[in-house]
């Protein structure tokens, strides 16, 4: 007898990451393990609970049941407690959980296997290693990644719109990113690239797409209406209220960055709006109370408002560690308590982090990496050199290849085949790690894998809201969503 209900849409696999799958109608609990070897139990499910009862999550697949109380309970005290995995099978059949491997069941939808290499879909141009704000939690070291300040050349950008487009799949929509340091420090460059790019796609067929990452300091009118007249997607690093914003991001020779950011956002009013603008708080030991944060992101009009732990900084003193995770995660519980509050009374809440895991929980999104680079995605250096992504720009561990030799393909195949998560530690026995994908790649080289506690609460938490919004408010899955933004695909777990 099974005792599983599922709650939400069942996709077709949607992610051209994942490895290929069954159809997507396989009713059945995996205890063998889908990175090659017997996980168990703890590894493939997870029980939660939400205000309708208890439920089970199944990791291939990201699927949602609805599980009797007394199931679960059972469930949840066998996988908590110490036990012998071989007698998972027997568990799962008692509690009329039907088993993977078992007669007329599919094989798991990842099982190990690296993806192949896919055509390039997105680029980014670090177009201005340098910053006008100095700010001690940038990864970028305040633009200078470690060395000294530099700008790309007309012709290398150039040159990165031409490899994007010949290494993209024929008619594909492709995403041109400008990053820096501040990318609006190379204005003329940027706006010259914009018109190149909507040319040679036009020529070659794909469609291009904008996105930017700026701190909105020294945006112009002109500025404005190009990403007006252009499929821009802007997102603007945001850090608190004038206070909270100041105290982080310092602008040399005085002044007030926040004051300069709101005047960014009435040329912005004024000229033009892009498609999408959305706010990203990187969050400190220092940043202020998260929802007030998040409430005056929104009341500035920004379309998202998302939060980013810094958790690899040039100054040590601005990481959240393990420690300070613990407080990220009540607080992010507490933001995503007032979207499940605002949402369910039909008024809109744009919390960033909650939205992504609410689409993605919503899409069955799972995935055997945290993101796209090295995939889909790289960033052009200065120089011409690609790497895995602009926050790896530099670092010969990820280096991709080069603009006038192409992608380096055997390095991209052996970033994706090293990195799968089925086939680190501790990801593979995790129940979350197709919805996290292993973590950040940058972050994981730099500090290893800091945040998991605070990645699984996050997650169990939005489960739990997923299944209410999805019984209180079901007219919020029908909305569009405006996910392409390449600069940082790992939100999900964030
Ligand atoms: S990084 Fe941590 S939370 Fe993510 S899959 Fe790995 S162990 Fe799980
Ligand atoms: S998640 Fe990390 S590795 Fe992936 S694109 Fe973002 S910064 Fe780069």
């Amino acid at each position: 007898m099974s005792v599983l209900l599922q709650i939400g849409r069942r996709p077709p696999d949607r992610n051209p990451a994942s490895a290929p799958g069954p159809a997507p109608d396989a009713e059945a609990v995996s205890a063998a393990g889908s990175g090659g070897g017997p996980l168990g139990l703890a590894a493939e499910t997870k029980v939660f609970r939400s205000a309708h009862g208890a439920h089970l999550f199944v990791a291939d697949g990201s699927r949602i049941y609805d599980l009797p109380e007394a199931a679960a309970d059972r469930l949840e005290r066998w996988t908590a407690a110490a036990h012998d995995p071989a007698q998972d099978a027997a568990v799962a059949a008692g509690l009329g959980l039907p088993l993977w491997g078992g007669a007329g069941t599919p094989p798991p939808r990842i099982d190990g296997t690296p993806a192949a290499v896919p055509p390039l879909a997105s680029l980014s141009l670090n177009v201005m290693q340098a910053c006008n704000l100095s700010c001690g939690h940038c990864y970028a070291d305040e633009g200078r990644f470690g060395g000294s300040a530099r700008a790309m050349p007309r012709e290398t950008a150039f040159a990165a719109v031409d490899r994007l487009l010949a290494e993209a799949a024929p008619g594909a929509a492709v995403v041109v990113g400008f990053m820096g340091g501040e990318p609006l420090l190379a204005r003329d460059l940027l706006h010259e690239v914009v018109a190149h790019a909507t040319r040679a796609g036009a020529a070659t067929g794909h469609a291009v797409r904008f996105a930017l990452t700026t701190n909105l300091t020294t945006v112009r009118p002109a500025d404005a209406e190009l990403f007006a007249a252009h499929p821009f997607t802007v997102a603007v690093s945001l850090d608190g209220d004038r206070v909270g914003h100041d105290a982080l991001r310092r602008a040399p020779g005085g002044g007030s960055a926040y004051d300069r950011l709101r005047a960014g956002l009435e040329v912005l009013d004024r000229y033009g709006r892009p498609r999408h603008l959305s706010a990203r708080v990187s969050v400190t030991p220092y940043t202020g109370r998260l929802i007030d944060i998040l409430e005056h992101g929104i009341g500035l009009g920004f379309d998202e408002v998302g939060f980013s732990a810094v958790v690899s900084a040039p100054d040590a003193a601005y990481e959240i560690d393990t420690a300070a995770f613990t407080g990220f995660l009540t607080q992010m519980v507490e933001c995503g308590q007032a979207a499940l509050r605002e949402l369910a009374a039909g008024r809109p809440y744009p919390f960033g982090n909650f939205q992504t895991a609410m689409y993605e929980l919503h899409t069955g999104g799972h995935r055997p990496y945290p993101c796209g680079a090295g995939a889909g995605y790289l960033s052009a250096s200065a120089e011409g050199g690609l790497y895995a992504c602009h926050r790896l720009v530099d670092d010969p561990a990820f280096a991709m290849g080069s603009l006038a030799q192409g992608p380096d393909q055997e390095a991209r195949a052996a970033h994706l085949a090293a990195r799968h998560v089925d086939r680190a530690e501790p990801c593979r026995s995790c129940w979350a790690r197709y919805l996290c994908g292993g973590g950040c790649y940058h972050e994981v080289s730099r500090r290893g894998r800091t945040g998991c506690d605070y990645i699984r609460g996050w997650l169990a938490f939005c489960l739990g809201a997923y299944v209410e919004l999805s019984q209180t408010a079901p007219e919020f899955f029908r909305q569009p969503t405006a996910s392409d933004l390449p600069s940082d695909p790992a939100a999900l777990a964030r």
